[in-house]
């Protein structure tokens, strides 16, 4: 694909933006770049892992390489040709432990994946090798108050189904929950549905303990407790494969999903902005609050009347107790409520639930009826002034729609924008986000694969430092972290000379 076909921005071409590399450069798929070995003979795997569920077809194995990072233009052209060379299913932490060790003796590079909803390669194999399908990791383990611990690989939604029958409830999910699991949201994710109340997945309280599989000729286990659980939270699974998950429950609430419209002008979406801040400020209960301009509405045909032609909407989850005081709150600002119903009520009338209006959801709304787009990630700067949206909403016109997301994050309100962009090329996005810095606000980039140049920014030192403990050679994920160097691995105990002939130049 040619990513930088169409012309450039008119910032750049009055000079004010200077030339910047369109994109940072992806690393390498080569294993020998990353001081690794391809395999060239599964024969001797193959035979170790007997007993477990193997997958070899091509067709599988394609599927079971990828996730949703074909979000961005730019990581479905370059992770096209990234497969898997085997897959292996795994349902209990010994098998875990087996499958590691394996790895550690063969040099083998491994890749965790869960539910593959992630959006950013995270789960794909760069270099290829074994991926390790955790999905079979499904119980829930323990329920008890304030808690539940499952299997790593447990589906989010199912989570909460056997919390929901003792009256307690998840804090924060992904939009994607009825598929990603509770490991793959704490490796891959960082907050969602529930982050208006409970703060993002990093906030202290939220994740209380995990058990993390090392991987080494003799593997062990380590537990990590609250805080110490950073140091594999968002690592893309390159730092420990996570087998037991333990975190905080809230008591249950039955949400009153929420749909309100303003009027389709810049100002009535400043309104909506301002709606939103207020209440997330404030002392009402709600546990989602996502706001989307009017150019959304064809891209949700499910709502057709409930969200008219013309008309911003704010999709929220506000406890029942708070209703009235968030009509009053969006009346004031000239809002309309279009309905106010819990899930039940909305399921039934045939209406999607708000969560599946909201975060990245929203985004794939758009791409099912047109694949000309793609997104950009922001964080505002707090406390979050909706001037700044305003002023971009003018600068770019249809060239970006806009959608906010009101959360909690270190105990203050934050502000995110998964922002629709219209693809016009690589150059064109690293304008964008040129502008959208000097904004002020800060960008995650979804156009790369490594969580430094994603969301992170920076290298975290405890994190590698925890790889060196957990995954001494190397092995997990490469390529995800820029802050693991090939010269970093320990040597191989090599279970075949075979399989560890000198990379080739
Ligand atoms: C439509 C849509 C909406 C989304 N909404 C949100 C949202 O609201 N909030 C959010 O944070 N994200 C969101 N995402 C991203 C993604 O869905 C979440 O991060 C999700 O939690 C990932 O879980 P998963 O089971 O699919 O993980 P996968 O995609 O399979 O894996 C994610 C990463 O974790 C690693 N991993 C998985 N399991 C383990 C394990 N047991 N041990 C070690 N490493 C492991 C993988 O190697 C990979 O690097 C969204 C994505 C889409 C497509």
């Amino acid at each position: 694909m040619n990513t930088d076909a169409l012309p450039a921005s008119p910032l750049a071409a009055s000079g004010a933006l200077t030339a910047r590399p369109a994109l940072p450069e992806p690393p390498s798929t080569r294993a020998a770049d990353h001081g690794l070995r391809s395999v060239t003979d599964w024969a001797p795997i193959d035979a170790e892992l007997q007993g477990l569920e193997l997958i070899s077809a091509p067709g599988a194995l394609r599927a079971l390489s990828r996730d949703f990072h074909w979000y961005s233009p730019v990581l479905q052209a370059q992770l096209a040709d990234c497969r898997a060379g085997r897959v292996v299913r795994v349902s209990t932490e010994e098998d875990v432990l087996r499958v590691a060790g394996v790895a550690a003796r063969h040099g083998l590079p491994l890749t965790v994946r869960a539910g593959g909803t992630g959006n950013y390669g995270q789960c794909v194999p760069l270099v290829g090798g074994l991926v390790m399908d955790v999905t079979p990791m499904m119980r829930v383990l323990e329920i008890a108050p304030g808690r539940v611990r499952a299997q790593a690989g447990a589906r989010l939604a199912d989570i909460e189904a056997a919390v929901r029958e003792g009256g307690q409830a998840l804090r924060l999910w992904p939009s994607t929950w009825r598929v990603a699991t509770l490991g793959g949201f704490i490796c891959g994710g960082f907050g969602g549905i529930g982050s208006t109340e409970h703060g993002v997945l990093r906030d202290p309280g939220n994740l209380l303990r995990c058990r993390v599989v090392t991987v080494e000729a003799e593997p062990r286990v380590i537990e990590l407790q609250g805080e110490e659980i950073q140091q594999v939270h968002h690592a893309y699974g390159t730092n420990g494969i996570l087998t037991e998950v333990e975190v905080a429950l809230a008591p249950a609430t039955d949400w009153v999903h929420v749909l309100v419209h303003f009027e389709g002008s810049p100002s009535g979406y400043r309104q909506l902005l301002d709606s939103a801040q207020r209440s997330v400020c404030g002392a009402l209960r709600a546990f989602l609050m996502s706001a989307v301009d009017a150019r959304f509405a064809p891209y949700y045909p499910a709502l057709t009347g409930h969200f008219p032609a013309g008309r911003h909407a704010l999709f929220a989850m506000v406890a029942p107790e708070a209703l009235a005081d968030f009509d009053a709150l969006v009346r004031a600002q000239g809002g309309v409520l279009s309905f106010a119903l819990n899930e039940a009520a909305l399921l039934a009338a045939g209406l999607p639930p708000a969560w599946e209006c909201a975060y990245n959801h929203t985004t794939l709304q758009a791409l099912k009826a047109d694949r000309g787009w793609t997104y950009l990630q922001v964080a505002y700067p707090q406390p979050f002034d909706p001037a700044v949206v305003q002023r971009q909403l003018q600068r770019w016109g249809d060239e970006v729609l806009q959608h906010q997301e009101f959360a909690r994050m270190g105990g203050a309100p934050a502000t995110f924008g998964l922002l629709l962009v219209r693809w016009r090329g690589a150059q064109r996005q690293a304008e964008l986000i040129e502008e959208i810095e000097r904004d002020g606000c800060t960008v995650f980039n979804p156009h790369v694969v490594s969580i430094e140049e994603g969301g992170m920014k920076t290298i975290d030192a405890a994190q590698i430092a925890f790889k060196r403990r957990a995954d001494p050679h190397g092995l997990l994920n490469p390529g995800k972290t820029r802050g693991w160097l090939p010269g970093m691995a320990r040597a191989l105990p090599l279970a075949s000379d075979k399989l560890h002939s000198p990379p080739s130049a």
